[in-house]
């Protein structure tokens, strides 16, 4: 019997013995008598041999382990992990400045494969690549239903995110009491938001988003609506305007005496405002029409009222923007206010947007010059960051846009890492809600990420049951296959209908900005999904960002960081 047999069954029997085993049953084999020949290590049952190996381990053994690169580099995880403990600023109001970034439909599946594309992009096999705001020091996640829905949509959850308040699927600002579409109703039920009780506060407030500036994420932030879609005054009913609710558009422009209003307050009003969605701020009526209009009349308004006029006689020394050379000419040190309308609907998806006509912003570039304008007030400020068409490109069925519009907001997060200083600025990323969307079959390390299954050790694709090829990617629902190459507008897809179901993809190039995944239930629009997504944070109060929470609680830890109740209370009063 050698050394190590010995040992083994030498600390088999000090840990039965120490686990209170039948002391006279374990000396019938009498395990450490040095001259018994009788090979009795295979003895012990498969539920005992844990700690022969445990015991087994001998310095060189873990020499081998700790000299392994994954095993170092999980290492100073830890350590570095320790550190950001040790040294986050954890004190009620430390955080002078916030920013809210929200990837629209951005699940976990979304910023695994995003991160995947991102790697490989950079000539990486991928999986390894972190995403700018993968490396925040805590994340956590959030439970996403609405009060009423399983599975919810932007609206509630934004709602929640900006007040503290779970409500409603469909409705802004507004608590669960609402009944959706009924304007009667919202009186009462309004909700203070982040936004709102940082104006309040007297800091400068932004904000931003790639999708109309009216759609429900960033109207979350200012507005208060019985129904998302009262974008403009066109998209309610006679009803509701005469019971005198506003549309959403409006609500914006006249947030400052709205505010005043509501709370008896004294604010000086939105100093960012950058998005799409100039339809619903000008008349109908083409004689208002942008140089880049696409429609033949852009505006939808009703009422004829002009709001980007009506915001430019309201705030004299704040500069109105609609195009890159517009955007480009903002010297972010002298100007107190911007306002910025890049598209009649919602901007281009970032694949696409060498295609606007008049050339309109990156988010990280409109990221950037926000934070440029903002951080002039020494109260410090809160801006909100939208990345709109994560969702847009899911529900078009297209994983090219939603992942290239995921890694567009990966670089605007990096832009407001590099723009702040991180001892006064909580920057906390999170979504809404998820998507349809997984990263499936067995592809081997490496394999790009838009691209068909190939095997470990393989070289060509794997073949399912039917005989064809499968890509990766792929949602349970939606429009489907589509083939529209080089095509970087995934909205191209909604002109047929849904073509569910199985293709034979042999001879497709799955990897161009025009493939569209394959879908198993037909839908005109792939749908939203009901699991939880992934909060991220980094700076003052981001230790808060822990465990599985209620997504309200992302209210609750901005407020802690940046006590905007409290400053709101005190400058009120
Ligand atoms: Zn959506």
């Amino acid at each position: 019997m050698n050394t190590l047999n010995k040992l083994t069954l030498a600390m088999l029997v000090a840990s039965l013995t120490a686990c209170g085993g039948d002391n006279k049953k374990n000396n019938t084999t009498d395990p450490v008598d040095d001259n018994n020949e009788t090979p009795i290590v295979d003895k012990p049952s498969i539920d005992q041999q844990a700690p022969i190996e445990e015991a087994g381990l001998t310095k060189s053994d873990i020499a081998v382990s700790t000299e392994n690169d994954w095993y170092k580099a999980g290492e100073s995880g830890i350590t570095a992990a320790q550190a950001n403990v040790d040294a986050i600023i954890k004190e009620a109001g430390a955080a002078k400045n916030v920013i809210l970034f929200v990837g629209d439909g951005m699940g976990i599946s979304t910023i695994t494969a995003a991160r995947i594309l991102d790697g490989q992009n950079k000539s990486m096999a991928g999986e390894e690549n972190s995403l700018s705001f993968e490396a925040f020091p805590f994340s956590g996640l959030a439970k996403t239903y609405n009060v009423d829905a399983q599975t919810p949509d932007s609206a509630g959850t934004m709602t929640a995110m900006m007040s503290g308040i779970k409500t409603d699927v469909g409705v802004i600002g507004v608590d669960e009491d609402i009944v959706r579409g009924d304007c009667s109703t919202v009186a009462g039920n309004e909700v203070i938001t982040a936004l709102e009780l940082a104006e309040i506060a007297g800091k400068s407030t932004g904000v931003v988003s790639t999708a109309r500036i009216t759609h429900a994420t960033p109207a979350a932030t200012y507005s208060h609506a019985a129904d998302r879609n009262w974008e403009d005054d066109g998209d309610m009913s006679t009803e509701a305007k005469d019971a005198g609710c506003k549309d959403i558009a409006a609500q914006l422009v006249n947030f400052e005496s709205e505010l005043q209003n509501r709370y008896g307050v004294s604010v000086d009003g939105i100093e960012v405002v950058m998005g799409g969605g100039r339809r619903s701020f000008l008349p109908k009526d083409a004689s208002f029409n942008s140089t880049d209009a696409v429609s033949a009349v852009e505006g939808d308004r009703t009422d004829g009222r002009n709001l980007v006029e009506e915001w430019k006689t309201r705030y004299s020394t704040g500069v109105y923007v609609m195009d890159q050379a517009g955007f480009d000419a903002v010297d972010t040190e002298n100007t107190p206010r911007l306002f910025g309308l890049f598209n009649e609907s919602h901007m281009q998806y970032e694949a696409d947007r060498g295609n606007d006509v008049a050339g309109e912003p990156s988010i990280a570039e409109m990221t950037e010059k926000a934070i440029g304008v903002l951080d002039n007030n020494n109260k410090g400020f809160f801006l909100m960051v939208e990345s709109g068409r994560i969702d847009h490109a899911h529900h078009a069925g297209n994983a090219y846009n939603a992942l290239n519009d995921t890694i567009a907001l990966s670089e605007a997060i990096q832009a407001a890492v590099d723009n702040t200083k991180p001892e006064e600025t909580l920057i906390i990323v999170t979504a809404d809600h998820g998507h349809v969307f997984t990263i499936a079959g067995y592809p081997k390390r490496g394999n790009p990420i838009l691209g068909k299954v190939v095997s470990v050790g393989a070289t060509e694709p794997a073949t399912a049951s039917d005989g064809m090829p499968y890509t990766t990617l792929g949602y349970t629902n939606g429009l489907g296959f589509r083939d529209l190459g080089a095509e970087t507008d995934a909205d191209a897809s909604y002109s047929a209908a849904a073509d569910a179901g199985r293709k034979d993809l042999t001879s497709v190039d799955t990897t161009t900005p025009g493939y569209h995944q394959e879908a198993m239930i037909p839908l005109g629009s792939e749908t939203h999904s009901g699991e939880d997504v992934g909060i991220f944070a980094m700076g003052p109060g981001s230790h808060l960002v822990t465990g599985t929470n209620e997504q309200s609680v992302i209210f609750h830890v901005m407020n802690h960081a940046a006590d905007l109740v409290n400053k709101a209370e005190a400058t009120a009063n």
